[in-house]
């Protein structure tokens, strides 16, 4: 059986780096996971969103403001998923069950506060534009493995992380990898999607 292995993408979603990282990955046949931030939603990045969505890619929910979860009340956090939450379910027609709290801040508190499950993945630093492309392609690379969930960002800024992926996704073809969505890497680990585990995920 094929090596799984999880792409996701954090800050978008916007109309300069998201449409490339989906053409990149349609090239190898494969999807990856969004988790966009609300506030970053409007008439033109939804409707690269909205593409993505039809094509499979799955949209999931990083906060509206990228405030840090321990830095909001219950009230402000519960807002921050809803309003997220109805922003994406307008854009592909399914509410999104993954979370990946911003900072990656959260105490075992937080956990209590949604229904969603947590995501970490591990990542190369990509959000400092200082970190190269071939630290970025090292990195990935060094720790890539099966029901591995890998952490990168969209944001609209960051060409380096496609450059990164233009390089990565071809050896890990090469290396009989299939890229899928988390959805898809939970099915097939057979693990259960269970609210309040107390469980942030890196690696299935
Ligand atoms: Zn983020």
């Amino acid at each position: 059986m094929a090596k799984k292995i999880a792409f996701t993408f954090d800050d978008g979603p916007n109309t300069s780096v998201t449409p490339q990282v989906i053409s990149l990955f349609e090239e190898y046949g494969g999807k990856c996971t969004f988790f966009l931030i609300g506030q970053n939603i409007n008439e033109e990045s939804a409707k690269i969103a909205k593409e993505a969505s039809q094509k499979g890619f799955e949209l999931e929910n990083h906060s509206f403001t990228h405030t840090a979860m321990t830095e909001l009340s219950d009230e402000a956090l519960m807002k921050e998923l809803d309003d997220t939450d109805a922003l994406i379910e307008k854009i592909c027609g399914k509410k999104p069950v993954f979370f990946r709290p911003p900072y990656i801040a959260y105490d075992s508190e937080s956990f209590k506060k949604t229904d969603k499950t947590f995501i970490c993945g591990i990542g190369c630093n990509d959000w400092d534009e200082n970190v190269s492309v071939e630290t970025r392609v090292e990195e990935v690379l060094s720790y890539s493995d099966d029901g591995v969930i890998v952490l990168l960002h969209d944001s609209y800024y960051n060409q380096k992380t496609v450059d990164a992926l233009k390089q990565i996704l071809p050896v890990l073809a090469d290396r009989g990898y299939e890229f899928v969505t988390l959805l898809e890497l939970f099915e097939n680990k057979g693990i259960e999607l269970t609210a309040n585990n107390g469980i942030i995920y890196s690696r299935l």
